[in-house]
């Protein structure tokens, strides 16, 4: 099978029919084979009449339906998991992205050998301030942060080699970092393509402004866990030992001041009246805390059953 297309969605039931007909007509225009998963994320109308209903009409379509609202990644995950084309397409269920693009997408894959294309929403069509600003200043971070150069990190629409899908794992609100785990997977060529965005035509946008918390949270959560998770010691220790070292360098300090002051016969203040004082106290609780962090951290990715998992690429005996 040439191109499977992963679709997620949540109250999308004005949507699906239109989006279906789409498809199909590209799909068949270029004579490709295919199968179109749509996951209905625990939707409250009637989205998921609509799938049984338009999988009567074409076999290629297959639903999954979640008996609640676990969110766009879960949706991502349950569709990966079944997948079976060569190329791995996934876009949203709300016709904001476009169809017309999967051949050039999939062409990507195919010819260029790119191992993931993310679309690029370079003329976006959502609100401006809720939308289009924070999203730039976020991409902006992402890039410095990841090292991946895309600008739209977030966008729905992208197109994947299939081993890459089935050896990432997107959990929790981890669909906006895809291209991370790609990397961190260890896929190198990463590229993208600019897409064509619509204006939301029916329904209304499932991820209002919790984004911006969320958002930067998972960012920091995925660059954390892909450069420490089998070695949480490395991090927590270097916090521990900087801590250490300016907490005994504050002791060090009143130390030696108060022999000084002793040898000159002077009365000095009393230690526990400097700030020096209070920051070699807090330095070392702090200090002594974050180790014990580190070795809970240690502990727990010991006994984490794919710690010695590893994706091989080849072998030769
Ligand atoms: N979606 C989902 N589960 C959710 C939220 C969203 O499956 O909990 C789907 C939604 O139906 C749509 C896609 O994810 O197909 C993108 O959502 P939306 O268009 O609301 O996001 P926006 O384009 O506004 O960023
Ligand atoms: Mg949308």
């Amino acid at each position: 099978m040439d191109i499977s297309i992963v679709i997620p969605l949540f109250n999308e039931e004005e949507s699906l029919p239109e989006l279906a007909a789409w498809i199909g007509k590209v799909m068949v225009e270029h004579n490709f084979s295919y199968e179109i998963i749509m996951i209905d994320d625990g939707s409250k109308d009637n989205s998921w009449q609509v799938v049984k209903s338009l999988q009567k009409e074409n076999p290629n379509i297959k639903g999954i339906k979640f008996r609640r609202n676990y969110g766009k990644s879960a949706a991502l995950y349950s569709g990966f998991d079944v997948v079976r084309g060569d190329v791995v397409i996934t876009m949203d269920a709300d016709l904001q992205d476009s169809p017309d693009e999967i051949p050039e997408l999939y062409r990507m894959i195919k010819e260029e050998e790119y191992d993931l294309v993310s679309g690029w929403k370079k003329k976006r069509r959502d609100p401006v301030l809720t939308k289009n600003l924070p999203s730039k200043f976020y991409n902006r971070t992402a890039r410095l942060m990841t090292g991946i150069k895309i600008h739209d990190m977030n966008c729905g629409l992208k197109a994947y080699r299939q081993n890459v899908v089935k050896s990432i794992e997107v959990y929790g609100d981890m669909h906006r970092y895809i291209p991370v785990l790609a990397k961190w997977a260890g896929y190198k060529k990463i590229g993208e393509k600019v897409v064509v965005h619509s204006e939301r035509k029916y329904g209304v946008t499932k991820f209002g402004v919790e984004r911006f918390i969320r958002g930067p949270l998972d960012l920091l959560s995925v660059m954390f866990i892909s450069r420490f998770v089998k070695r949480p010691m490395h991090f927590f220790g270097v916090l521990g030992i900087l801590m250490g070292i300016i907490g005994l360098a504050a002791a060090v300090y009143l130390g030696v001041e108060k022999i000084i002051q002793l040898r000159h016969g002077i009365v000095g203040n009393l230690i526990t009246n400097s700030p020096y004082f209070f920051i070699s106290l807090t330095s070392m609780i702090i200090g002594a805390q974050f180790f014990l962090a580190g070795f809970l951290g240690e502990l727990i990715s010991r006994s984490s059953s794919d710690r010695n998992k590893y994706q091989i690429d080849e072998k030769t005996f």
